[in-house]
């Protein structure tokens, strides 16, 4: 498989490529030449199939001749080793659960196939490899996790000081080894801008050889396709295609998905659910693209001002607006509408969602109302531990801890303090 950059002013690259290198030289987003359809055997059957064999089967294509067979099976077996259940919440809407993985998020699969995939391809390389990654929470979790200890990478890791939660903060400090957190005193927007700084500086890729762990890269978006296979093959009626809803925030999960449904995975209508940050439902009511300076919310990993993966959404509907309406639209839910559901869906049926999964749930019960008899799975991007404080408010009841969590919880924290300033970024980066 070939990818091209969507800015279409740099040369096409293998999957290889395009993974070691995260983004074109042109800036450009890559996109797969051609879209590889689904063996019909493989919907046929899959309720029969492993999870290593639907993920395989379902990845192979696009990584072409980039990785030889057996090792890819290996790396998707390491990739999608826990479960991914789809529970019944309703009679008509059912959850599927994505945070049972290392962070307890769903990004998890997306980073620990990346880090594999990188060191299949770097272990004959002599340089060793920085990972640059800024994050507002789960990204630098999820990295950190899947890049542990792999050979011939150091992960540099920015984030906020005194913005992310507790339990986000020890999932990017605790780790040590080849991952090194540092603690910007400042904004991410400031961890952002001296992540980009570092990609354009002549002198640092003289001495390094970088790479970004974002979410546009290949590597970590379309591994996403495998949550709705998984989805599909617990979906028990097959006859009545399910409404797909998913929380939303830079698009590359819901793109995956959308890509999953284009080349012949049987869904029905997508929905991505967004929060106060509204530039794709404001995009799909006035075709007029507006991005915006980012909000807090309480789904603060959907609190994106200018989502980086749409452009690959326009690429799949052939940049047709019409087209591209016909089978997603997005809607923009309040903090105040995302507490009461938690609240509600948690007396009514005992299920608890998370802030994110909250978002998703409303939107699809707006979208039941319009469309009666419709019935619709939501994915649970994060365990509702993640937020504490919102989850309590809203159930009065505390979420228990899981273990593996409480371990963590223990674990000296090891960062590296740093002011909001390119230069001082820089010399780290040169000197370490
Ligand atoms: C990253 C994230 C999202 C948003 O996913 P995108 O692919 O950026 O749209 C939603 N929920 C949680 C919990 C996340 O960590």
């Amino acid at each position: 498989m070939q990818y091209y950059s969507l800015n279409r002013r740099s040369p096409n690259v293998s999957f290889k490529e395009a993974a070691v290198m995260g983004q074109a030289p042109d800036k450009g987003l890559y996109f797969p030449e051609s879209l590889p359809q689904v063996e019909p055997d493989l919907i046929h059957y899959i309720e029969t199939l492993p999870e290593a064999e639907i993920a395989f089967r379902v990845i192979r294509p696009y990584v072409g001749a980039a990785i030889p067979e057996e090792i890819l099976f290996d790396i998707v077996s390491q990739t999608v080793n826990f479960p991914f259940p789809l529970q019944p919440v309703t009679d008509t809407i059912a959850s599927l659960e994505l945070f049972h993985g290392p962070t307890l998020a769903f990004k998890d699969v997306g980073a620990r196939f990346m880090s594999r995939c990188l060191e299949y391809f770097l272990k004959d390389q002599r340089k060793e490899v920085t990972v640059l990654v800024a994050t507002s929470g789960d990204t630098g979790g999820a990295v950190a996790s899947g890049f542990y200890g792999v050979e011939g990478v150091n992960v540099v890791i920015l984030y906020p000081k005194g913005r992310v939660s507790p339990v986000q903060e020890q999932q990017l400090t605790a780790m040590g080894k080849n991952i090194t957190a540092l603690e910007v005193a400042g904004s991410f927007d400031d961890c952002q801008r001296m992540v980009k700084q570092a990609f354009t500086d002549a002198d640092i890729h003289a001495r390094r050889f970088l790479t970004s762990a974002n979410s546009i890269n290949v590597a970590r978006w379309l591994p996403q396709q495998f949550y709705y296979f998984f989805a599909y093959k617990q979906w028990k009626e097959k006859a009545i295609v399910p409404v797909v809803v998913v929380p939303s925030g830079n698009f590359g999960n819901i793109c995956a998905g959308l890509l999953a449904r284009a080349t012949g995975l049987p869904l029905g209508h997508f929905i991505a659910a967004c929060n106060a940050n509204d530039v794709v439902p404001s995009f799909l009511q006035t075709e007029h693209w507006q991005p915006q300076k980012a909000v807090a919310t309480l789904s603060n990993a959907m609190d994106v001002g200018d989502p980086s993966n749409f452009v690959r959404i326009l690429e799949l509907f052939d940049q047709q607006f019409l087209k591209l309406k016909e089978h997603l639209s997005a809607v923009s839910i309040s903090d105040a509408d995302t507490i009461a559901t938690i609240s509600r869906v948690y007396r009514e049926t005992s299920y608890t969602l998370d802030p994110h999964g909250a978002v998703a749930y409303k939107a699809l019960e707006d979208y039941q109302q319009a469309h009666p008899g419709s019935r619709g799975l939501i994915l649970e991007t994060a365990h509702p531990v993640k937020f504490p404080d919102a989850v309590k408010k809203a159930t009065g009841t505390e979420v228990e801890i899981p273990a593996s969590l409480l371990e963590l919880m223990l674990q000296p924290k090891h960062t590296v303090e740093m002011p909001p300033d390119y230069a001082a970024f820089k010399e780290y980066l040169m000197h370490r």
